[in-house]
């Protein structure tokens, strides 16, 4: 898809003159980042990990347990968190149902049984926290609700968050900007969707129609970036990462227990 530079420019002023509004109002604008399906290195991981170090920015990686290679993680600095994404990250949705490793007619003690021994492999790196980021997203509310049970103090799935916790003892924090466009290629979304995506949210908080607690989160697939989403996330970065008024926020902080 070609996009006008002066299109480009129209999107990045816009989201500047959001911030800008949180500015003026003596508001601190919260992001975080949240990049899926890491489980062994490659070199869209190094680069990924490269980009968090260089530009000092907290990341949350969502890791595959069952294909999880703790080598591929060992230099991991202390800006990186490990959360879990799912168990296989294999598509269980029944005839009908949105792509799911937790179908809804999955026994919910079943689920827990492979979400605890999955969390095992991943539960002896030192920046693993116990969030759960379901592959799709997705999550059956009565599976949410034995989380805390299971031995998670977080969930992150995607859109403005109900409530600050998505079930007893649960911290949900989601994300709200996805970088990729899975319905049109699985290239970059663009600048404009991305930041128009990241002003809604943030005016939502602002205005009061979303939870002004829960921090903006952008979602990276460094799997699949094409040189236009790397391009973006090194700008986004780079333009936010100084900013007075703006915190991006690391994953230990988010989702501590309450
Ligand atoms: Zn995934």
């Amino acid at each position: 898809m070609v996009v006008g530079a002066g299109s480009v420019n129209a999107a990045w002023q816009a989201f500047s003159d959001e911030l800008a509004r949180w500015c003026d109002a003596g508001r601190t604008v919260d992001f975080w980042w949240r990049d899926d399906d890491a489980a062994q290195a490659t070199p869209a991981l190094a680069r990924l990990l490269g980009l968090a170090q260089t530009s000092a920015t907290p990341l949350a990686l969502a890791v595959i347990p069952a294909h999880f290679e703790a080598e591929a993680f060992a230099q991991a600095g202390l800006m990186i968190s490990l959360l879990q994404h799912g168990t296989d990250h294999r598509n269980r949705a029944a005839p009908g149902e949105k792509k799911t490793e937790f179908p809804a007619a999955e026994p919910v003690a079943g689920a827990v049984a492979r979400l605890a021994a999955a969390r095992a492999r991943l539960a002896l790196h030192p920046r693993f926290l116990p969030v759960l980021a379901p592959p799709w997203n997705r999550l059956p509310e009565p599976l949410a609700a034995q989380l805390a049970a299971a031995g998670f103090q977080g969930l992150s799935r995607y859109g403005a968050r109900a409530g600050a916790l998505a079930a007893a003892g649960v911290v949900q924090v989601n994300t709200h900007i996805d970088l990729i466009a899975w319905r049109a290629g699985r290239g970059f979304a663009g600048d404009g969707p991305c930041l128009q995506a990241a002003v809604r949210h943030l005016a939502a908080k602002r205005e009061g129609t979303a939870d002004p607690g829960e921090a903006t989160g952008w979602l990276s697939h460094h799997g699949v970036h094409d040189e236009e989403a790397w391009s973006f996330l090194e700008r986004l970065l780079e333009a936010t990462g100084h900013m007075s008024g703006v915190r991006w926020r690391a994953a230990p902080e988010l989702f501590h227990a309450r």
